[in-house]
């Protein structure tokens, strides 16, 4: 199910390919989010259009609106959102985590209340893949314990243990045809953890394998030796996930540390509040800057906002509340990330991906946050 097809020399950049019940995926690849069943302001037309090989859903979200009822009255999400191209599910664990009222972490699941409308919630090893399994995903993430960033080390460690049993319970649940699961290793910033989790789930033999607990509100550093710390224990010959992440210059580190998927909602994001990824890191596109700038966003970028819009008109659309304005910059963000993975496979299948890695780095400026995080680590 999943091809190496060429490592790099430079580093431990992989191309390979990833084959679903709904077409094959080219690695390393940039998934793009559609918690809700839908890519936050772009059709499914614009999303082929720009070369997305494979989307996103999410089982918290999806079992709540609009309920399996209708999904599975649908035929499944596929026919629901009438989209042929795979998809990936998170589990839920992270939202239930994150975004629910958590009420109590039982021994087969979390009890909670809907962030929604306070509702009495339970979703576990068993709910999760049956939601998953309902919603016919190609690729299933098991239900996992994703503690925030400012855990203690005993909090760290339960969550570890809790997402160990829990993978072992998801791996045991009926799939739907053809559909993959792939593991998630939690374990924080610390590295006994990571490698026991990473054992334990390599040896229960999932189809791929995640780096969970990343962007949790940690540093960049932090983010990245969690990667680097995960990575060794995992077989080479399976797809690697790091979940949530990240800005274009992380992804293109990130993928030389040997991981193949990526999902964050930055670009479309940050696009609702008027602000444009580009090779040169991010601009706001409503700075004053670009009132009569009649370029495009970006130069050479091939989305169709650069193809067809100035930095002008979008900044226009952006102050006056037009909706227009905010879809063009998440085409234009959705397609940078796609394209900068897209380059990302020919240079480590021609074999310059050091050469690329390098100059990436030189031209793109990191948000404050980024830089600020960087400086705090090299003064320790
Ligand atoms: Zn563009």
């Amino acid at each position: 199910m999943f091809e190496l097809l060429r490592t790099d020399t430079s580093s431990k950049a992989r191309v390979g390919r990833l084959t679903t019940v709904h077409g094959a995926v080219d690695t390393p690849v940039f998934m793009s989010v559609g918690t809700q069943g839908s890519v936050k302001a772009i059709d499914p037309r614009e999303l082929r259009e720009m070369g997305a090989q494979i989307i996103l859903g999410n089982t918290y979200h999806l079992n709540i609106r609009p309920g399996m009822d209708i999904i599975r009255a649908a035929g499944g999400l596929h026919a629901f959102i009438n989209s042929p191209a795979p998809i990936l599910t998170d589990s839920g664990g992270f939202q239930v985590f994150s975004l629910a009222t958590v009420r109590k972490i039982q021994a087969h699941g979390v009890e909670f209340r809907s962030h929604l409308d306070g509702s009495l919630l339970f979703l576990g090893p068993k709910e999760a893949m049956g939601i998953q399994r309902e919603l016919g995903s190609d690729i299933a993430m098991v239900f996992d314990d994703c503690p925030p960033h400012t855990s203690t080390p005993r909090e760290l460690r339960a969550a570890v243990e809790r997402t160990m049993r829990w993978a072992t319970e998801c791996r045991e649940q009926p799939r739907a045809t053809g559909q993959m699961v792939f593991g998630i290793v939690q374990g924080g910033a610390r590295s006994e953890l990571r490698e026991e989790c990473a054992k334990t789930l390599v040896a229960l033999e999932f189809d791929g394998y995640a780096i969970g607990g990343v962007s949790v509100g940690e540093p960049e550093p932090e983010m990245m030796r969690a990667v680097e710390m995960t990575e060794p224990f995992l077989p080479p010959n399976k797809p690697r996930y790091a979940m949530g992440l990240g800005t274009p210059a992380q992804l293109v580190e990130l993928a030389a540390r040997g991981v193949d998927m990526f999902d964050c909602v930055l670009p479309t994001r940050v696009a609702r509040n008027g602000t444009a990824f580009t090779r040169k890191g991010s601009i706001s596109i409503k700075a004053g800057a670009y009132k009569a700038d009649f370029r495009p966003i970006e130069e050479d970028c091939d989305c169709f906002a650069c193809r067809h819009f100035t930095r002008a008109y979008l900044r226009h659309l952006l102050n006056v509340g037009e909706i227009l304005g905010l879809r063009m910059l998440s085409v234009h963000n959705t397609r940078m990330f796609i394209r900068v993975m897209e380059e990302v496979r020919e240079a480590i299948t021609k074999g310059t991906f050091g050469e690329f890695r390098r100059e990436f780095a030189e031209n793109y400026v990191p948000t404050q946050k980024v830089l600020l995080a960087r400086a705090a680590v090299a003064e320790r």
